[in-house]
């Protein structure tokens, strides 16, 4: 398997069909893996959006508030509002806040970035990037598109990529009533298929000024193995948000 970042990209704006842009800059195989960074995806869709068009409402102004009495740096409620807007729940709000997107993507900030925005204050995430996905693939000839975005975890220090969108293949490989080397059969494991790739394509294409969204997967096999669709987990199987739902900071 090798990984290559797609070279030449422009500055992506509003209304630019990536599709057409990755294709005019390298051959794709109908098997590859086709890995584009949401800043790019979203600058495409038009979710740069400025501090100005979150006027904050009374949860906001509290949430950064609190925050700002925290760490003792100034807090935009602005920026609060924003994320109340793109989420459809409050997991955390303090130290951090943490929420769950209207996608279903759990992240801090609902993954609003204020870094690689030229002429905004915010960018947000895609609204849908399953969808987003969906649409970059028809245009290529490729079969397979992940839309990814750099993440922290937690226990854990430092970020990585993951998979927020998908198409053309199953986010999850299942190796449910395989045999290990021992003959034993395997139970409990569905292995995270996107976020590997996602997290390997992040490492090609950089956090900074790079400049390159979008990665190349070629040669993945997916092999003999179960799809699984499950990704984001639902609240009711979620143990550690409901852990963290009862958690509170002083
Ligand atoms: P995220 O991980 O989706 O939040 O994206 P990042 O902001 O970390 O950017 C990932 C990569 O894309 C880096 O190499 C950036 O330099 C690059 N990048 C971001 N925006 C653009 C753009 O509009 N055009 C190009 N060519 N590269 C960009
Ligand atoms: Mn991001
Ligand atoms: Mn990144
Ligand atoms: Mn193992």
């Amino acid at each position: 398997m090798e990984l290559f970042a797609v070279p030449d990209l422009p500055e992506i704006r509003e209304g630019d069909d990536l599709a057409a842009l990755i294709r005019d800059r390298v051959d794709l195989r109908p098997d590859d893996v086709v890995c584009v960074a949401s800043t790019v995806v979203s600058k495409a869709e038009g979710r740069a959006v400025d501090l100005a068009d979150f006027p904050a409402g009374p949860r906001a102004r509290e949430i950064a508030a609190n925050l700002e009495a925290i760490s003792g740096d100034e807090k935009d409620p602005r920026f609060a509002q924003a994320v109340l807007e793109e989420s459809t729940e409050v997991i955390m709000e303090a130290p951090f806040l943490l929420t769950e997107t209207r996608f279903g993507h759990v992240g801090v900030n609902a993954g609003i970035d204020r870094s690689n925005v030229p002429g905004h204050d915010l960018l947000l995430l895609p609204k849908r990037p399953s969808e987003s996905a969906a649409r970059i693939r028809e245009g290529l000839p490729a079969d397979r598109v992940l839309v990814t975005d750099t993440c922290g975890r937690p226990f854990r220090h430092g970020q990585r990529g993951v998979a927020i969108g998908w198409a053309g293949m199953a986010p999850a490989r299942d190796w449910r009533g395989e045999g290990d080397r021992d003959g034993r059969e395997l139970g409990v494991t569905v292995e995270n298929v996107a976020d590997e790739l996602a997290a390997a394509a992040n490492l090609v294409a950089g956090e900074g000024d790079d400049g390159t969204p979008v990665v190349v997967v070629r040669d993945f096999e997916w092999g003999d193995h179960g799809e699984s669709d499950a990704h984001f987990r639902d609240v009711d199987g979620d143990l550690i948000r409901q852990a963290v739902r009862g958690w509170s900071f002083d």
